[in-house]
């Protein structure tokens, strides 16, 4: 465990327990050299305790990463909370675990991740400060949307050498919480927006509202556009999606798009321009973490749209030394975090 957590650079690792409720809990704070670690609060079933903890450690590192690229005066770090297959009270497991933020000082900062709410980060407050995304601070998705849109336009002034998103094919993968927020920015962009969801009712309200073009699921990946944008799930890009995309660029929302560290260099190859998805998918964090410093709205969507330009530095950067622009990112990030 200690081994890992230096290869990670990884600072603490806190494990909680709550008799009570029945609470089984770690944070992980991966770095705070810019400031206090922010991240979000898993809760979801793991088979074992090694699997929890290595989930911790890789998405607190992330955060790390993304916060620093993303110009937040704000560390890394994560929280899982183990899922039992029997609980009694919900509100009180999460109230339990607003004791464990506190107990930290203001070290750490939880938002909402993979199962948890918004309602559940209320119930956090009663115990904390520390915490965002409670029902009062609001969504953080639309904001992510806006960033990607920003990222977009990056992608679009880099490869397609156009500043604007007028009549540029957009191929949409997702039409959820972030998704949909994106494809309405996008439609009254000018762009030329294509969509696939695997809930039929959803392209539904998308064709009805917006007046985008449905794809048939099993044609996502060969639909011939300018800009992929997954907005789903991660992990979707692997050599047999990677060989079937007719596209000059990728630049989407999700999470951890590349299913494998080749993805990237099989992206590079085709000569498709691969948008890091930790950076162009901020817009929630720096909403997140800015709101919850008092930050005025019309700042943070200043702050947001600056995604743009970290992106035109990264793909510049990209052009003029042959690297992927993941490697880049992971290189400006670790020159600000240990540089
Ligand atoms: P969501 O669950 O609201 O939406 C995901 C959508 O994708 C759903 O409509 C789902 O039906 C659809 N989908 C799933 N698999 C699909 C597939 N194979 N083909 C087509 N559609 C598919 O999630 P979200 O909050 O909109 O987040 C989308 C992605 O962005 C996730 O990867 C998430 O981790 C990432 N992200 C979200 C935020 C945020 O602020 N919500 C911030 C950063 C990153």
């Amino acid at each position: 465990m200690f081994a890992t957590m230096r290869s990670d650079k990884m600072q603490a690792l806190h494990f909680f327990a709550d008799e009570a409720t029945g609470l089984e809990a770690i944070i992980a704070i991966h770095n705070t050299r810019l400031g206090p670690a922010l991240g979000g609060c898993r809760y979801q079933p793991y088979a074992g305790l090694d699997e929890a903890v290595a989930d911790a450690m890789r998405l607190a590192k992330g955060m790390s990463y993304k916060a620093a690229l993303a110009g937040l005066e704000q560390g890394g770090g994560k929280a899982v909370i183990l899922r039992k297959p029997h609980l009694e009270n919900r509100a009180a497991l999460f109230e339990a675990f607003g004791r464990c933020i506190a107990s930290l000082r203001g070290g750490y900062i939880t938002a909402v991740d993979s199962g948890t709410s918004s309602e559940d980060m209320d119930c956090i407050a009663q115990e904390t400060g520390f915490v965002t995304s409670t029902t009062k601070a609001g969504d953080p998705s639309p904001h992510t949307a806006l960033g990607v849109l920003a990222g977009i336009r990056a992608a679009a002034r880099a490869r397609l050498k156009q500043d604007d998103l007028q009549g540029v094919r957009i191929m949409l993968q997702g039409l959820g919480n972030v998704g949909y927020s994106l494809a309405e920015l996008l439609v009254s962009e000018g762009a030329d927006l294509m969509v696939a969801d695997i809930d039929p009712g959803k392209v539904r309200l998308a064709v009805d509202e917006l007046g985008v073009h449905p794809i048939a699921l099993g044609a996502i990946y060969e639909a011939p556009c300018d800009i992929f944008a997954p907005c789903g799930l991660g992990g979707i890009l692997n050599a047999a999606t990677i060989a079937q995309l007719r596209c000059a660029a990728v630049a989407g929302a999700a999470n951890n798009q590349l299913a494998s560290d080749d993805a990237a260099d099989l992206l590079d190859s085709r000569g498709i321009l691969y948008t890091p998805d930790y950076v162009i998918n901020a817009g929630g964090l720096l909403y997140v973490a800015l709101t919850h410093r008092g930050v005025a709205p019309g700042e943070i969507a200043g702050r947001i749209s600056q995604i743009g330009q970290r992106l035109d530095s990264i793909f510049d950067q990209s052009l003029a030394e042959g690297r992927s622009p993941g490697e880049i990112a992971d290189r400006q990030a670790e020159a600000i975090l240990y540089g």
